[in-house]
């Protein structure tokens, strides 16, 4: 059975992609078989696995359009056991096409049902900071969402935005949605961001992971060395986290042999909002 991982929210520089990446790289470190699906029309995290947009002949834009298969457009990357369904920015114009499309959030769905994502282990999706037709098929066919979150007051704020939304979906397309905030880009000599911290866990609990990813710059350099950290700086701290971080993942999705459950009920209600 294949589990399906989103990493989404509504807000930019959040370490979407960082932790796609990275995250992917932990995960077939492990073994498993790792699909990266990039939803973002700035493709950044197809040019972090050294790809360029601009060449591509297919791209999961046809996936969305029914015209090919994920699996179809899916290519190696040098990292064993990782695999990428690129994007390029065409993803920006798809989005407003499929809008007007009845029933255009299952596109994901019906493509895993119909076609089948056996192949992976787990498919890894990056999503764009919106609530758009691309993150709404995120949403539909994922397990997991994962909601990376700096300990900031404004991403606090919009924490609640992204907690509505998951209601939503819940209510209208996947009922067995369930998700988890990763504090990321956290600086221990921040104030703020401690008491942020504090706040968040006394408030969201159980629906936040224990592995915080802290500020590093070998995270920065990921896009110029084409390949995650835990592949380029495999001994550095933002390695480290991020493999605790795959441990805390496969331990809350669903086990491979079980068949779909309704969401998790440690997951506190969706739409609590954020205020500190
Ligand atoms: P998003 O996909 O949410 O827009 P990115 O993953 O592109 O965010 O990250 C935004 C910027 O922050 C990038 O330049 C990235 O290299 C950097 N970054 C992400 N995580 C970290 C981290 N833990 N430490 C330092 N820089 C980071
Ligand atoms: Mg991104």
């Amino acid at each position: 059975m294949t589990r399906v991982i989103a990493v989404a929210s509504n807000k930019g520089g959040v370490a979407k992609t960082t932790t796609s990446l990275s995250l992917g790289g932990g995960l077939a470190e492990q073994g498993l078989s790792v699909l990266l699906v990039d939803l973002d029309p700035q493709a950044h995290l197809t040019v972090s696995l050294g790809v360029h947009p601009d060449t591509l002949r297919h791209t999961v834009g046809d996936v969305m359009l029914s015209h090919r298969s994920l699996i179809s457009v899916s290519q190696e990357t040098p990292v064993e056991g990782l695999d990428l369904a690129p994007a390029n920015r065409e993803l920006m114009v798809l989005d407003k096409v499929l809008y007007n499309r009845p029933g255009y959030e299952y596109r994901l769905r019906l493509d895993m049902e119909q076609r089948g994502w056996d192949l992976y282990d787990i498919v890894l999706m990056d999503c764009p900071p919106s609530f758009g037709t691309l993150t709404l098929n995120a949403l539909t066919v994922a397990d997991l969402l994962i909601v990376p979150v700096q300990c900031e007051y404004y991403a606090a704020r919009s924490l609640g935005q992204m907690l509505e939304m998951v209601t939503l979906v819940r209510r209208k397309s996947n009922p067995r949605l369930s998700y988890r905030l990763l504090v990321t880009l956290f600086d221990g000599r921040n104030k703020v961001h401690h008491l942020i911290l504090h706040y968040m866990r006394s408030r969201f609990a159980k629906a936040m992971f224990e592995t915080i990813i802290q500020v590093d710059t070998r995270l920065r350099e990921g896009p110029a060395f084409g390949l995650p950290v835990t592949r380029y700086a495999p001994r550095t701290r933002a390695a480290a986290q991020y493999r605790a971080l795959v441990h805390e993942v496969l331990a809350c999705l669903p086990h491979p042999a079980a068949a779909a459950t309704p969401a998790d009920e440690t997951s506190l209600p969706a739409k609590e909002a954020v205020r500190p």
